[in-house]
């Protein structure tokens, strides 16, 4: 045996030493390894539909009150009009946005909501309205995920229904019919600010309009703006609000809304 070959041997015996060794302390891989049994997820009963509230959900308005709802302006009670199951903006003078009593972070909600059929005007003046994912002050202050007749209604893309107003564009244009009702399912994942009031997170949204995907986990750049770029003010949780437009076409209505806090 030459010196090439010894030195070849001691090589060999090493990487068989090596390969037991590895084969000693990692015991060969199962299934139950990568199976995750705890914690379970708590059990929620669905809605008859996926339209209807999952048991674990905050229903804010069920066709019958305005009990989970308040003005804006004064948090005085909310003066908008119930009747048929239905909710309808009140664009009388003074009356203004409403706002749930409650305060919410992360969420999912479900809306539903209509233009009349017999809607009239154009452009941004055509069933005009808002959901504003957090309402961070009496006027139209927050989040405004825009409600708009855009069926065959051009306005600016970033300000048509589906928008985060003046900031997304929806991936699609999902409108149905003016006098038919349309959804929202959304899910808002609310901004984080440091203790001096800097922004530590921003806010996100995912949008399903009609059920189909308009804004997908879009990062919002601050709060809605109408003139300039929006930027953020801290908070930290906030009521959802519903915006009374002041363009005069007819008002719209709201129907089934319901929110589940996310942990
Ligand atoms: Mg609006």
């Amino acid at each position: 045996m030459n010196a090439y070959s010894l030195k070849l041997l001691a090589l060999t015996t090493l990487l068989a030493a090596s390969a037991l060794t590895a084969a000693q302390v990692s015991p060969k891989p199962k299934p139950e390894d990568t199976e995750v049994w705890h914690p379970v997820p708590p059990v929620v009963t669905p809605g008859r539909t996926d339209a209807d509230p999952p048991s674990d959900a905050v229903v804010l308005f069920d066709g019958k009150n305005l009990d989970q709802w308040v003005s804006a302006q004064d948090h005085a009670p909310a003066q908008w009009l119930v009747h048929d199951g239905i909710l309808t903006v009140n664009k009388a003078h003074g009356v203004g946005n409403i706002e749930t009593k409650r305060k919410f972070k992360d969420y999912q909600l479900h809306i539903e909501w209509r233009i009349p059929a017999d809607i009239t005007g154009s452009g941004q003046a055509r069933g005009n309205s808002g959901v504003f994912l957090a309402s961070t002050g009496p006027g139209d202050d927050g989040y405004e995920l825009q409600v708009l007749d855009s069926y065959e209604n051009q306005t600016y893309v970033n300000g048509m229904a589906g928008s985060l107003y003046k900031q997304s564009i929806p991936l699609v244009n999902a409108a149905r019919k003016p006098g038919e009702w349309q959804s929202y399912d959304v899910v808002w994942t609310a901004p984080r600010f440091n203790q001096d009031g800097s922004l530590k997170t921003p806010a996100y949204a995912t949008v399903f309009w009609n059920g189909v995907l308009v804004d997908d986990h879009f990062e919002l750049k601050g709060q809605t703006l109408y003139i300039g770029k929006p930027f953020y003010k801290a908070y930290d949780r906030a009521p959802i609000k519903l915006q009374a437009h002041g363009d005069k076409s007819a008002p719209i209505s709201f129907r089934n809304i319901w929110v589940r806090e996310l942990p």
